[in-house]
């Protein structure tokens, strides 16, 4: 079958498009950078009861993404394969992708916040080493090993008190003396707590890190913590802003769109959902579904002529 739409973006809103165009018997390809889809939903709140739309009010986000997935996955959906670029060709669009490149008929940016990714210690030889973890998948991977847990969070505190059940030895090491998570019941648990310390370096052996060293924030002691298997960073996330600008101000039908070389409006171009939305406050899925109707009703026209 011909590709006719390619959806840059597996978010809430880029699903609603891909379901939304199905039901109109048009093919869509989804292209989505990273391994999972479902966007903010699944990689920020998955366990946040939505509050708004009504369709998902009281839901966790998770259950809530599952649904629009299975709505959409009747699609084509490329995983972990991050649009580059596009350019106009013959009568659509040449698409370049880290796989390589496609020609679709129309495009629909919803790449939303952008790629969101871990926020790492910043240490020099951190991307080099395979202990250091950014998000829990097995915690039995962690049994009988010394593990430095870095944050303040409800994530690190979180984790740090579980694998207390699982690991030998538990460290959890915050900047600051107070914690923004939970902390109420954290002495009833054997984790050796450090605060108000920093990483500042690591040593490894081959590709694995075997210790900290950690600077007290106010008096710069340091301080060494040696036969580690592994560190667990909690520091939040970063969003990556994607290649593509956006209009400014944005258009009708959102057409107005401008591409980053040539700067010029492109008819076939939408964009949809956070990725248009310079305001906070519109940051939410409702209007980014309400645009998913109007570029599937404005396709579906251009189609017919
Ligand atoms: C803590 C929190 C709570 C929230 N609670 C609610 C709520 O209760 N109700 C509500 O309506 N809204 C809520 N929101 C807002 C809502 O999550 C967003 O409005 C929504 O996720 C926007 O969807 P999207 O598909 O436009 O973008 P995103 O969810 O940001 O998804 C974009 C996707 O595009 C992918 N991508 C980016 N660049 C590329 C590229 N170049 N190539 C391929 N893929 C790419 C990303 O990996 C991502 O998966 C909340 C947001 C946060 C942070």
């Amino acid at each position: 079958m011909k590709n006719e739409v390619a959806i840059v973006g597996g978010g809430p809103v880029g699903l609603r498009l891909a379901s939304m165009l199905k039901k109109k018997g048009i093919p869509a390809t989804i292209f989505e950078a990273s391994s999972l889809l479902g966007g903010q939903m699944t990689t920020l709140y998955p366990e946040k009861k939505m509050e708004y739309p009504e369709e998902f009010k009281g839901q966790k986000a998770l259950d809530a993404v599952n649904s629009l997935i299975e709505e959409a996955k009747t699609q084509n959906i490329r995983l972990s394969t991050r649009v580059l670029d596009f350019s106009p060709y013959e009568d659509g669009f040449m698409l370049k992708t880290n796989q390589g490149e496609e020609f679709f008929s129309y495009i629909v940016i919803a790449t939303g916040i952008g790629l969101s990714k871990p926020r790492t210690m910043g240490l020099k030889g951190e991307d080099d080493v395979n202990n250091i973890f950014y998000s829990v998948k097995d915690p039995h991977i962690f049994h009988k090993k010394t593990v430095a847990v870095m944050g303040g969070g409800n994530s690190a505190l979180d984790w740090a008190k579980q694998l207390t059940s699982i690991a030998s030895k538990i460290y959890l090491i915050h900047r600051r003396n107070e914690f923004r998570g939970d902390v109420k019941d954290l002495n009833q648990y054997p984790v050796k707590v450090i605060t108000p310390f920093i990483p500042i370096s690591l040593t490894k052996e081959g590709h694995q890190v075997t210790s900290l060293t950690l600077e007290k924030v106010d008096t710069k002691e340091k301080i060494i913590l040696d036969h580690l298997d592994a560190v667990l960073v909690f520091y939040g996330r970063t969003s990556e802003k994607t290649p593509f600008l956006l209009p400014e101000p944005r258009t009708p039908f959102f057409q107005g769109y401008m591409h980053k070389k040539n700067q010029e409006s492109i008819p076939g171009v939408y964009v949809a959902g956070d990725a248009s939305f310079k305001d906070r406050s519109e940051k939410r899925l409702e209007p980014g579904f309400k645009e998913a109707e109007i570029i599937v009703e404005d396709i579906c026209k251009k189609r017919k002529l």
